[in-house]
């Protein structure tokens, strides 16, 4: 099936070289074994708590390191994880690492949130809510402290079969956060239909705050409504201290972003202390 889509000319011409097809056929083929190989691993970007400056939370971002080609970005990757069928089981690799890297986050005393994220297409197989509990239960991780992050909300195929998978996951304590907001790929309508308790601004807006009324208008009445209706607001991509003063201005107070924390290997993040500023760069 794979191979005659990379013969297929018409295709080629649509998607690009054919050079380009056979290396991400090759990138499929390889994802599980580099997840075995511990090629695919997290990173985890702390959530500072702006008011009080604690870290209250920590979002795992997938990372993989091919020895052979180097550094794949994730946005890249992930759309090959998708493509191949392997979602679920990237999925179920990161819940893994992630609970068992928060877990020790509590044993060493730091009882911060673990966010992982998950893509929409997730959302119309109940089987995502067996993956979740097995994770929370092999990890004994408490799953009050677990957010998962839809990502890529546009592309849920049905609001009431994802609605009802997310209470379900909602229903083993999980907290539910809705990604990229404000952005063509995460709307109100969605917003409105499913039960997130969490709603973090897209990076579009945070990084243009300093720069245009626009954006910290857009970014002010999402403060607002999530005061309204009691949810919590994350801005994301925060990359200087105006930035991060226009945000405590509006009264957003959770914030991720380079100019906190760049996102760090597990040795680091327990050393990070949201006092120091010199834990900004990764790995
Ligand atoms: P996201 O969930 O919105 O994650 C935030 C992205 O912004 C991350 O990129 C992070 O490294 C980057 N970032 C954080 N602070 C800053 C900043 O101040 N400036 C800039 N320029 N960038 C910042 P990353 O790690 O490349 O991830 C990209 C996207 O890939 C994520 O966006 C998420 O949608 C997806 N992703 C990452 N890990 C996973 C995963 O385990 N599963 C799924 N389904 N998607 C994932
Ligand atoms: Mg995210
Ligand atoms: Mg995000
Ligand atoms: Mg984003």
């Amino acid at each position: 099936e794979e191979s005659s889509e990379a013969l297929n000319p018409i295709k080629i011409a649509e998607t690009g070289s054919h050079f380009d097809q056979l290396w991400d056929i090759s990138l499929r083929a390889r994802i599980d074994e580099a997840m075995e190989a511990g090629e695919i691993y997290c990173v985890y970007q702390p959530k500072i708590d702006t008011m009080h400056n604690t870290m209250t939370g920590v979002e795992a971002l997938v990372r993989w390191h091919d020895p052979a080609r180097g550094f794949i970005p994730p946005m890249h990757f992930i759309a090959q994880c998708e493509k191949a069928g392997r979602m679920e089981h990237l999925t179920r690799y990161v819940l893994q690492s992630a609970c068992s890297a928060a877990r020790l986050m509590h044993f060493r005393g730091r009882t911060v949130s673990m966010s992982v994220n998950m893509s929409a297409t997730l959302l119309g197989d109940m089987r995502i809510v067996g993956i979740v509990r097995n994770a929370l239960q092999a990890s004994g991780f408490d799953p009050r402290f677990l957010i998962l992050e839809v990502t890529e909300t546009s592309r849920i195929g049905d609001l009431a079969t994802a609605s009802t998978i997310l209470n379900e996951l909602k229903a083993l304590g999980v907290r539910i956060s809705m990604d990229d907001f404000g952005t063509g790929a995460a709307n109100y309508e969605t917003f409105f239909e499913l039960p997130f308790d969490e709603l973090k601004i897209d990076r579009l807006f945070v990084s243009n705050l300093a720069k245009s009324q626009k954006a910290k208008a857009i970014a002010a009445s999402v403060v607002a409504m999530g005061k309204e209706a009691r949810i919590t607001i994350v801005a994301e991509g925060a990359e200087d201290t105006e930035t991060l003063k226009i945000l405590n201005e509006i009264g957003c107070h959770y914030v991720q972003g380079y100019v906190l924390s760049r996102p760090l290997s597990l040795t680091n993040l327990l050393k990070f202390n949201a006092s120091d500023k010199d834990d900004a760069l990764e790995a």
